[in-house]
């Protein structure tokens, strides 16, 4: 099963992510993740993301589409993966999307989490406490948002179109969001 879960910063796509891949037995892919993991390691493309990412600016479409190519291609994606993450753009639902069509595999849904504005900068300074996230600072939140809003949420309308979307409400607990998600996925 090829899952996408899609939604603003603080979400809880994460989280959601981490549950779902336990259920279901196939492994989470967050671009975000494998990012900080490349900074943390000070790779080339670590270096590179970080001039975007902590300032919450997006990767290049080009760099990222490379990225997912290549896990997409790789063992442990072999029977489906819930993409956390990716697409952030129209042009990469675009490439999504041409990338499955040519290994004849389907999208089964994409999820998206909704929650208010407010809730999002609330959650997003706790966690800048706790995970200590450069891109968790009070101006890099806002940034961030500004770009889901203009980069990011267009992409809903892309799978609109495509009948593939699933509103989940992120508001409530970390098990309520679960639960709402696998009635989403099993109807
Ligand atoms: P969030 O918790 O804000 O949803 P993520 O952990 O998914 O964030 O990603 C953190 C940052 O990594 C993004 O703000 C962006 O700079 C970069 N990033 C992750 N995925 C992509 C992508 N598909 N395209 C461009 N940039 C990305």
């Amino acid at each position: 099963m090829h899952l996408l879960l899609f939604g603003p910063p603080g979400a809880g796509k994460g989280t959601q992510a981490k549950i779902l891949s336990e259920t279901l037995g196939i492994p989470h892919i967050s671009t975000g993740e494998m990012l900080r993991q490349e900074m943390a390691d000070g790779t080339p493309l670590g270096l590179k993301a970080k001039m975007y990412v902590d300032r919450g600016n997006l990767m290049p479409d080009d760099v990222m589409i490379g990225i997912v190519e290549h896990v997409l291609d790789s063992a442990p994606c072999a029977n489906g993966m819930i993409l956390d993450g990716f697409p952030r753009t129209v042009d990469q639902a675009a490439a999504l999307k041409d990338m499955f069509t040519k290994r004849g595999l389907v999208i089964n849904a994409v999820l998206v989490i909704e929650i208010p504005h407010e809730l999002i900068v609330e959650r997003l300074t706790n966690r800048a406490i706790i995970e200590n996230r450069a891109d968790d600072e009070p101006r890099s939140i806002l940034n961030r948002l500004v770009v889901y809003d203009k980069n990011t949420a267009p992409v809903k309308h892309f799978y609109e179109g495509e009948g593939l979307l699933k509103h989940i409400a992120g508001i409530g607990t970390v098990e309520e969001v679960a639960r709402r998600i696998m009635t989403a996925i099993t109807q």
